[in-house]
């Protein structure tokens, strides 16, 4: 067996980068051995054992420790590094992938994994000058570290490109925001959060910080006893953070937003939420089956409602090709990523995705009439229509709405359906 031990003396709290790279222990055997082929095995063995636990996660509002294990039993947090540095290299179109198989069993579990990958990409795409974001990638792959995130702070709801709080600070930095939301804050290994650059900046003059778990302490706010994704444990915080300046990421929080954050957040939680609705069709689906059985072969009145849902899912799924494709098409063109059509375009996905797959599930539910209205039988709809009205709140509908209407100004008709 090949197991070689690299012992790093970094992320101690008084440790300089340098020394940073000294500290971090971890065993390259754990390093993966699995190819991308198998990925889809992979999800496979998650998605079981989140869909076993999903009823319970949503019950009790608590994390769903089994599938996040099992998503580190199989080496899923870390599949969008570089192989240089312990990961796989696979790119936005393998993680929406697994976004949406996870969704199709449980919603929390999904969009956990949804917000970590988001925060995994920027590291990636915007660490690379940073030797202590490149070891923090490392520790990830190693460790399976989950990330969570934090940009709503105080009351300014989902307003991504303000902030309050602002690092203070030389060598070592200081935090402390009032962290609305943090979903899975508790059961992090890091936070990655927005702030002002400095104590004098503007509220949109932002940077992108990686706090460790041991250089943050959270006092709770608030509890998550929400409507649906009651396992992602959103709960709000007071965070008091000190770091090392080298946290910092070293591209402007503007750039990072345009570049990486919302288009691979929107595309992530659009196929979060597209798993979510292919699950409600499913039910649906094998509702209309049973129906049709027991009636003989005639199909019963509400099969015109799972039509409807199979065609909007069909929609969605279109939607997000056609934005993946966008993306990967231009991920290294600093231009056409800054582009008013490419940024009104992904902001639009994720509002057009989110009432698509509202409508999807609503269409689900219709589609098995009383038996998807209860809470109990195998064909409720109960949980799915919960799970799925968070994502028009989730950054708000409208919020975006407003941001794009100048945009939608400067925006001129195209002249063929092929543009
Ligand atoms: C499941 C879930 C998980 C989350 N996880 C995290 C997390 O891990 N970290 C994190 O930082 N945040 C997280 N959030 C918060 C999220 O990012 C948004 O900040 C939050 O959903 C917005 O909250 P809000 O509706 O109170 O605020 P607002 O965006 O202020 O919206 C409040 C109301 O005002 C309306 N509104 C707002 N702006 C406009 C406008 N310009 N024009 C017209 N109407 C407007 C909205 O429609 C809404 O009715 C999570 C949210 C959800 C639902």
């Amino acid at each position: 067996m090949n197991i070689r031990t690299a012992t790093i003396n970094g992320f101690a709290k008084e440790a300089r980068s340098r020394d940073a790279a000294r500290a971090v222990q971890f065993n390259e055997s754990t390093a993966p051995n699995a190819g991308a082929a198998d990925l889809s095995a992979r999800v496979e063995k998650v998605a079981a054992v989140a869909a076993s636990h999903a009823a319970a996660v949503d019950a009790d509002a608590r994390f769903p420790s089994e599938s996040i294990a099992a998503a580190r039993a199989q080496r899923l947090l870390s599949i969008a590094v570089p192989r240089e540095l312990g990961g796989e290299g696979l790119g936005v179109a393998d993680v929406v992938d697994v976004c949406y198989g996870l969704g199709r069993a449980c919603a929390s579990t999904a969009m956990i994994y949804a917000m970590h990958q988001t925060k995994v990409a920027c590291l990636v795409r915007h660490g690379r000058g940073s030797s202590w974001h490149q070891l923090l990638l490392r520790r990830l792959c190693a460790e399976q570290l989950l990330l969570a995130s934090s940009t709503t702070e105080g009351q300014s709801g989902g307003d991504l490109r303000n902030s309050a709080a602002a690092v203070d600070g030389d060598a070592r930095i200081t935090l402390e925001r009032q962290a609305t939301v943090i979903s899975y804050g508790e059961a992090a290994d890091a936070v990655v959060t927005t702030a002002r650059r400095a104590a004098d900046a503007a509220s949109s003059d932002q940077v992108l910080v990686v706090f460790l778990k041991e250089n943050y302490t959270l006092e709770r706010l608030n509890g998550w006893d929400a409507l649906g994704m009651r396992g992602t444990c959103s709960a709000g915080f007071k965070l008091v953070a000190s770091g090392l300046r080298e946290q910092i990421l070293p591209v402007s929080y503007a750039t990072i937003h345009a570049h990486t954050m919302m288009p691979f957040a929107h595309l992530a939680w659009s196929s979060a939420w597209t798993g979510i609705a292919a699950a409600a069709v499913e039910r649906a689906r094998a509702f209309v089956r049973k129906a049709a059985q027991r009636s003989g072969g005639s199909l019963p009145p509400g099969a015109t409602h799972l039509t409807r849902a199979i065609a909007s899912l069909r929609t969605l799924r279109c939607l997000i090709a056609a934005s993946l494709q966008r993306f990967e098409a231009i991920s290294a063109d600093p231009v056409a990523l800054e582009s008013l059509d490419f940024q009104t375009g992904m902001n639009m996905l994720k509002v057009n995705a989110s009432e698509l797959a509202v409508a999807t599930v609503m269409s689900a539910m219709q589609a098995c009439g009383l038996a998807g209205y209860r809470n109990d039988g195998e064909f409720s709809m109960g949980r799915h229509l919960r799970d799925i009205l968070s994502s028009p709140i989730m950054i708000s509908n409208d919020r975006i709405l407003a941001n794009v209407a100048a945009a939608s100004l400067l925006a001129g008709t195209p002249a063929s359906l092929r543009d």
